[in-house]
Parts: structure tokens; sequence; C-alpha cells
């Protein structure tokens, strides 16, 4: 269906016209990735590398793709602006979207976890799907998981297991870094499930990113949730620790801060000021207003599997089309 409004929309030169409403109302699209790889993963889904290529060709096609340091500034562009994000630091950046952005000359940026890169951790979202992917793979008769004094359903059917899991995640979500760990072990340990240390850059491979331009934001040091982070104490080393531990590390400024989860609050954004960042992404999925010489980003999410799905979201169609199915956690 979406293929078929795409090539109405189109014919008609909607896209012409929404582009020339963007370049009017000085609209910056910022993009915001995660994992480029050949992997099938329904849980937490990655962009096929043949997929991202056709992606950044459009993009190529249809955009002005800025340094993400000249967001807030009036450049003129006979295109709409875009800037391109990468949220983690996973690894596969460098062999599958690093070589395809080179190709056509982007520019990025990459924000990183300090104690993934520093540890090589895998971020504990990632750890969280990967057990249950792992479960919903496995020849496992077990029907039901009991996290917390609550049972969760252990489905085979991959859309009936994420409706089942969400409540446990968003749980996680709001527990203290300490017992979710002890969780996570514990759950990990049952289903046989060895966390990735490979699947995180590590301080070598974000110098090879810089040499080719990437620009590197911070994204805390653990990758909280900010939100339910009560203790000050706790938040602002998430905050300003982690600008001074990566600036270290990689021996250049941090102006960038990138909210976990995308979770935010005005009383959180404050801190990010303070802390000393220039500018602070979120996940909003909406444009991003360079008239407002905000420091606060807007980010749209991209992370369908189909090549015309992401151009949907790229063009921000999502906005004027409302998609019943939304991804909760990004
Ligand atoms: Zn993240």
């Amino acid at each position: 269906v979406r293929g078929i409004v795409f090539t109405i929309l189109k014919s008609f030169g909607a896209l012409k016209l929404l582009n020339r409403y963007k370049r009017k109302k000085n609209l910056t699209t910022v993009l915001c990735f995660h994992r480029v790889n050949y992997e099938i993963d329904p849980f937490f889904p990655s962009i096929n590398p043949d997929v991202f290529h056709e992606l950044l060709k459009y993009i190529n096609d249809h955009f002005a793709v800025i340094h993400p340091s000249d967001i807030g500034k009036n450049i003129k562009t006979s295109k709409p602006k875009l800037v391109i994000t990468f949220d983690d630091g996973y690894k596969d950046f460098i062999c599958h979207a690093l070589p395809v952005l080179e190709e056509f000359k982007m520019p990025c940026l990459h924000s990183i976890v300090y104690g993934c890169a520093d540890k090589n951790n895998q971020i504990w979202t990632q750890r969280f799907w990967n057990t249950i992917k792992a479960y919903s793979r496995s020849d496992n008769d077990i029907l039901s998981f009991s996290a917390y004094d609550k049972e969760y359903a252990l489905s085979k059917d991959v859309d009936q297991l994420i409706k089942a899991f969400h409540p446990l995640f968003v749980l996680l979500l709001n527990t203290p870094k300490q017992e979710r760990e002890l969780f996570l072990q514990d759950f990990e340990n049952k289903l046989q499930v060895i966390p990735d240390i490979e699947s995180m850059m590590t301080w070598d491979d974000i110098q090879v990113c810089m040499a080719k331009g990437v620009e590197v934001a911070s994204h805390t040091m653990t990758h909280d949730s900010l939100v339910s982070t009560t203790d000050r104490k706790e938040l602002w080393f998430e905050l300003n620790q982690s600008r001074i531990a990566i600036s270290e590390k990689i021996g250049n400024e941090v102006n960038h801060f990138v909210f976990p989860n995308g979770e935010n609050s005005s009383e959180l954004r404050k801190m990010v000021y303070e802390a000393g960042y220039k500018y602070m992404h979120l996940l909003d999925d909406q444009l991003y207003d360079t008239t407002t010489q905000s420091n606060e980003i807007s980010r749209i999410s991209v992370y369908h599997t189909s090549l015309l799905e992401n151009i949907f979201r790229v063009e921000s169609f999502h906005n004027f089309v409302k998609s019943p199915y939304r991804r909760f956690f990004k």
C-alpha cells in the first residue's frame, strides 16, 4: 500500500512541494540511525546495508547533507538540509555505514556510551532483546517466565512475544541500574545467552571514524534511563562525566549530547546545558526548525527493513500519514 501511495505522491509532485516547504520554513531533517547489518532481528531491527546504500543515494539526490555542527547555522542550500546521526556506537557502523557515508562524502554524528566503548559492554536494551530473541529461536518449552513477581508469556510468535515482554522492558527501564544488571545476568544465564563483546566500537574504532569525518557525541556513561534517575549526583555523572571522559579518550571536544532512548525532561535539558554541551538531541520524530536557533534538536528515527518505509520517514511523511504500528523502543 505504501509503495502505491509513494508512487502517487511522487507523480503528483508532492515530494517537490514538501521539499519547497522545508526550504521555505528552514526545516532541517535530522535522522537517527542505529544498526546497519545483514542480521534479521525483529526485536531491535537493523537496516540492511543494501537498503542503507539505496537510502543514502536517495538522500544525496534530494537533500543537502550538512555537518552536525552546522545545524544551527543559517547556511543557504539549494536542497532541504539534512543531518545524519547514529546512536550507541555499534561496530557494524565501521564496515556497513562508514564506507557508504564516505562514498557520498556525507559527514555524520555518532553518539558513544562511555562504558560500552571502554569495557566493550553491550547496551542493556540490546542484551534484553537478544535474550528474548535467543528464546524465540530455541527449542525451549518454557511457556512463561517469572520476573519481579509477575508471569510473562513466552510465545513463539514474534509480535506476541514483543507485546508480552514490553511491560518487563518498561519495568527494567525504571529499575536502578545495579538491580537491572543482576536481573539481566540472571535472565541471560537462564536462557544461556552470552553477551556479545564484539558488537560495540572500541576507542581505536572511534579514532578510525573520526579520521573519516565523524563527529563524536556523548550518549552518557551507561545508557541508563535518565528520567527515572532521581539522584542528581548520578545524573551529573551520566551527563558531565561522560563529556569529560569521552573528550579525554578521543582527544577532542564533545559538544553534542544524545538522550538515551530519547527520554528527557525540562530539568534534564537544563542540566545538559549546565554540563557544557552546545547541542542536545531528542528523538521526537519531528523536523528541526532552524529559525528557532534552539539547541534542542528534533530527530526522526529510521529503522525499517524496507527502503520505501525508510524513505517515508526521511521525507517525514509519518507526520502526515500516521502509522497504526509504532515502535515502542528506539
Ligand atoms: Zn541509545
